[in-house]
């Protein structure tokens, strides 16, 4: 299966640092919130995005997250924002691990 078709089979919050999914082609992702909150692809966040250090930057972690449909997933946050729509092939593609940073970087050559 190729990467991109993969759904997630398993969602699960690790304490209120990160969330991990169990993908239907069987690898795992581990997204820190901190991360997964900086790249909400809502049109207000992509419009004032703060720098990802920033100092003042409060920690925030899921207090929900639901399917939508069958091709995203929506996060409520602690922050009480919940109108990014997370989809499958954007979070697969955000993966932090190194087979995926290595897939992302060799993007374009076959
Ligand atoms: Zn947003
Ligand atoms: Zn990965």
């Amino acid at each position: 299966m190729a990467w991109s078709a993969a759904r997630p089979l398993e969602i699960r919050r690790v304490g209120t640092a990160a969330v991990q999914i169990d993908w239907s082609d069987g690898h795992r992702s581990e997204y820190s919130n901190r991360d997964l909150r900086h790249a909400c692809p809502c049109a207000e966040c992509r419009e004032r995005r703060p720098p990802k250090e920033s100092a003042d930057a409060v920690p925030v972690h899921p207090t929900e997250i639901q399917l939508v449909g069958r091709y995203a997933l929506q996060f409520r946050w602690s922050d009480g924002h919940d109108t990014g729509i997370y989809t499958f092939q954007s979070l697969r593609a955000a993966c932090p691990c190194a087979e995926c940073r290595a897939r992302e970087e060799g993007k374009g050559t076959g």
